[in-house]
């Protein structure tokens, strides 16, 4: 049996580039989207022009005056730090990792402590209306086991690896694996939850391979990492992880990553050239399902490389604000060609929510010291959506209400919130009807509070 959603639609159409969100943009304000029984977009536009149905066969579901949104899509965040949000470390990046971050994760340990940190994680995705996410799991196999459960129960849409440490501080020896231990665990994780070739095309959760940064790893580690992701590249298996977060002069973590490696990026370290002076050690770790998290510091030539081999970059302004250690540039990163997906970065980033991001987003970059710039409403659009599903590769199947995308939905009721429905109904709108259309995207977007977000469908399934 199909269904109607009557809402008030915005998505972006096509596969727009972000400078070309703008244009892709489209508003239904009496909208109707069919689905088919497979969760397929089957047809969306007005509901005035909605195709002629046989009334037994449709069920429709009327959202009233709610916006129908493409599901949100997080591309980092952490299933460990489930309960770490707003944790005080001292505010630097690795002094909250050893204060805060090491010893709660050292707590998934517990079969049944994971396995509540699991519901918990599952049912704030579903709150948040993130319908796709990009997670660095647990480094206990029994704490990814009930992880990867909770997802196909729940229907969730995800990419999950277990979290690979073999070197650290002492307060993340807990999390730490010989060498050997790390790549048996992470092909074990793969055999076990990544779907078959034949499985694809219908599957809503993958794996992938994550090390937490190059200073959890060794030059041996990145060898035999490149080895493993070589071998499972082919069947869809994810590659992330986190680059040019923290610039601190002298012990920051960029500093630290280059003298460590004796390397001129830090991006060299993912892509082989993990040897001193850069030399090829290895095989690469980047690609078109390759994401790295925050980008703040690249140089041109990370930025290159990245657009060439089409790896991601995951931004996450609430949590680059929460260390303060400055912001990815946007108008830098996207001239290069980089795709720009959105990330929460829990619990550094301290909500669950993406519209919180996109807020912020607006906020750090209209106060960019040298290239401030206004995002469009419709490029926020884009980060939270469209970029997403690029990032992952799943463009062909999630992002937005195109016909044989799949009905990743969230519906945002405004009368649960009243800033936002006040604004909306009372807020001065321009006469110009593309003003108009851009104006009220920006106040969903800006103004809109997690309570005001009613309902989560992933694949046309409504989640619980
Ligand atoms: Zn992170």
């Amino acid at each position: 049996m199909s269904t109607l959603h009557r809402g008030h639609i915005f998505h972006l159409t096509g596969t727009p580039t972000v400078q070309e969100a703008a244009e892709a943009l489209v508003e239904v304000p009496d909208g109707a989207l069919l689905v088919d029984d497979d969760g397929v977009i089957e047809w969306c536009g007005r509901h005035a022009d909605r195709p002629q149905l046989d009334g037994a066969s449709v069920e429709v579901i009327d959202h009233g005056d709610a916006f129908l949104l493409p599901g949100f899509i997080d591309t980092h965040m952490h299933f460990p730090q489930v309960n770490s949000i707003d944790a005080y470390g001292g505010g630097q990046l690795l002094e909250w990792l050893t204060e805060s971050i090491f010893p709660a994760e050292a707590r998934f340990e517990n079969e049944d402590f994971a396995a509540g940190a699991a519901k918990e994680f599952c049912h704030r995705l579903i709150s948040a209306g993130t319908t796709t996410s990009l997670v660095f799991g647990s480094a206990f196999p029994a704490a990814q086991d009930v992880l990867f459960g909770e997802y196909r129960k729940r229907g969730l849409r995800g990419v999950i690896g277990r979290g690979i440490q073999t070197v650290g501080p002492d307060a993340a020896k807990p999390l730490m694996t010989s060498e050997k231990d790390a790549i048996r665990l992470t092909s074990d994780e793969i055999e076990k939850w990544h779907p078959s070739e034949a499985e694809a095309r219908d599957a809503l959760v993958f794996t992938a391979v994550v090390p937490r940064f190059s200073l959890s790893v060794t030059t041996e580690t990145f060898a035999a990492l490149g080895e493993l992701y070589d071998h499972f590249r082919g069947r869809g298996v994810y590659f992330t992880s986190h680059l040019n977060e923290n610039n601190r002069s002298g012990d920051g973590e960029i500093a630290a990553v280059l003298g460590s490696y004796q390397v001129e990026t830090y991006l060299d370290t993912y892509d082989g050239r993990f040897l001193p002076g850069s030399k090829i050690g290895g095989k690469s770790l980047l690609g078109p399902r390759s994401v790295m998290a925050h980008c703040v510091h690249c140089q041109d030539s990370e930025l290159e490389r990245m657009a060439e081999t089409r790896t991601s970059v995951a931004h996450c302004p609430t949590s680059q604000l929460f260390l303060g250690s400055g912001t990815m540039p946007w108008l830098r990163t996207i001239a290069s060609g980089v795709n720009v997906a959105a990330g929460t970065d829990l619990a550094a980033g301290d909500t669950w929510f993406i519209p919180d991001v996109l807020n912020t987003a607006f906020k750090v970059h209209i106060s960019e010291p040298e290239q401030a710039t206004a995002l469009h409403p419709a490029e926020l659009l884009h980060l939270a959506t469209v970029a997403g599903a690029r990032a992952l590769d799943l463009e062909d199947r999630i992002g937005n209400f195109d016909p044989g995308r799949e009905a990743d939905m969230v519906v945002i009721d405004p009368a649960r919130w009243e800033p936002l429905g006040n604004s909306l109904e009372w807020g001065l709108r321009a006469d110009d009807p593309l003003k108009r259309t851009y104006g009220r995207l920006f106040t969903v977007l800006m103004a809109c509070n997690q309570v005001a977000l009613t309902e989560t469908y992933v694949r046309g399934r409504k989640l619980e």
